[in-house]
């Protein structure tokens, strides 16, 4: 290898963007061609992401002849989960994401998700990539298979071309409403200033080999900077899973340092801090197109930018969204026990003190503190009494029934993106308290003021 070059770590990418605007199928289309081409390029699927290497895009993006040096080993794609709630991949301080492709269907332009991810893009200060998707869906369009957008643009009528002007120019204005300028990348000539957009089609291809283009592009600028690798471990809890034979796991994303079997480490769990050992390192089998169950490969160690199973004592109670801490030999137990329940903390903080209140579930850190600052704003102004993570038990059901002598509608649970457990439901129903489940924080919002308002009548 070239001097330097084992120094920077693998760029990771999420792709955001509102339900059904393509957010599967773009990574599919990413994914598949070379597969389908018989050479899959050296793509592997991983815990919760799909790795791109460095040759794979580079072969993508050759007619585009700008001549793409990349100098990162590869591409760290996140998949984006099937429940539409991105918010899971949120987490502070460690910095998940180094780049977004954020999609937006170019029929319909900004929809509520699209907004939702725009803001947590700019809270968190993540450059991203406008997705123009489903291009051939403008009437007339004519198939230019995996062609650069350029390229396909100039085959088109001028009624599409036409038409295609018009919408971009809308959804330029809507993001420009948002407080972002953008423009069409290859126009764009303040990189940096002005976000790009690129139209893609994730069913015929068009438009692919730019966006790998612009994701290359931009990791040449911020190499240095941001894809260091260093020996300090970053890491991300994504998932919390019960795998059978092997008790509770953790699906983590390594976005920097190396992980080995038997390191101490401690993570965010709900009833404190969790001190556990490294039982194993898990990667998915290359095979697992055959879907042999609990088929994973054992590593001794393992270097970023990873997507990992972790498996080890005692991660019952661990919090997704949080960061991993691996302890050292000059470190000190306490502080980094400290250090990981300061997200949880901050989030206990924002509940009422007076005790009056719903009580609100989710899946993970990230998505129970998006539900909050939702609950809280001057619109909806719905107060809490109690949080937790993770399914909803019996418990859960115990401490919100204190709320029907106080204060009876607020004997709720307003459970996002979790499971209630069948004697949970069943303690609800015979003392009366409502619970209510969704996998979109709106649609929560909108069962509880429904139920409010009959309420008051
Ligand atoms: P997600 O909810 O954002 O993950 O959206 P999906 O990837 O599941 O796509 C939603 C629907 O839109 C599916 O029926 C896709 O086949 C379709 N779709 C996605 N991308 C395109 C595209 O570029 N062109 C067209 N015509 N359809 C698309
Ligand atoms: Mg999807």
């Amino acid at each position: 290898p070239k001097r330097g070059e084992d120094k920077l770590r693998s760029p990771i990418c999420c792709i955001m963007g509102h339900v059904d605007t393509g957010k599967t199928k773009l990574l599919d289309c990413i994914r598949g061609t070379n597969v389908q081409e018989g050479e899959a390029g050296g793509i592997t699927q991983q815990i919760g992401a799909t790795y791109f290497p460095a040759v794979n895009i580079r072969e993508r993006t050759r007619e585009l002849k700008a001549d793409a040096k990349l100098r990162v080993p590869g591409l760290l794609v996140i998949d984006t989960p099937g429940h539409e709630s991105f918010t899971n991949l949120r987490s502070r301080g460690s910095g998940l994401c180094d780049i977004a492709i954020l999609v937006v269907d170019i029929m319909h332009g900004l929809e509520r998700q699209t907004i939702e991810s725009l803001n947590l893009l700019k809270m968190r200060n993540t450059e991203f990539i406008v997705a123009l998707n489903k291009v051939d869906r403008l009437s007339g369009w004519k198939t230019c298979k995996n062609k650069p957008i350029f390229k396909a643009m100039k085959q088109q009528s001028k009624d599409v071309q036409m038409e295609f002007n018009w919408r971009l120019t809308q959804i330029i204005t809507q993001l420009k409403e948002q407080g972002l300028n953008t423009e069409l990348y290859y126009k764009n000539k303040e990189m940096g200033e002005t976000y790009n957009i690129v139209p893609t089609s994730a069913i015929s291809g068009e438009g692919i080999p730019d966006l790998l283009l612009l994701l290359v592009k931009w990791t040449e600028k911020t190499l240095v900077e941001k894809l260091m690798f260093t020996n300090e471990v970053q890491c991300t809890v994504l998932e919390v899973k019960a795998i059978e034979g092997q008790g509770t796991t953790i699906d983590v994303v390594l976005v920097n340092g190396v992980l080995h079997e038997g390191d101490q480490i401690v993570v965010c769990g709900t009833q404190g801090p969790i001190v556990t050992t490294i039982r194993a390192l898990l990667t998915p089998h290359p095979m697992k197109e055959l879907r042999i169950k609990g088929s994973y490969l054992h590593h001794k160690e393992l270097k970023a930018a990873q997507g990992v199973k972790i498996n080890a004592q005692g991660l019952d109670h661990a919090v997704a969204g949080t960061g991993l801490y691996v302890v050292g030999p000059d470190d000190d137990v306490e502080d980094i026990k400290e250090a990981t329940m300061q997200d949880m903390k901050s989030v206990m903080s924002r509940i009422d003190k007076s005790g009056t209140g719903v009580c609100v579930q989710a899946s993970t850190l990230g998505s129970l503190e998006a539900l909050l600052e939702f609950l809280k704003s001057p619109v909806v102004n719905i107060p809490v009494s109690g949080i937790n993570i993770g399914p909803v038990h019996k418990s859960d059901v115990r401490r919100a029934c204190a709320m029907l002598e106080r204060n009876r509608e607020y004997a709720t649970i307003l459970a996002f993106d979790v499971k209630v457990t069948p004697v949970a439901r069943e303690l609800a129903k015979e003392s009366g308290v409502k619970i209510f489940t969704a996998d979109i924080i709106y649609h929560l919002f909108d069962q509880f003021q429904k139920y409010m308002d009959n309420f008051k009548e």
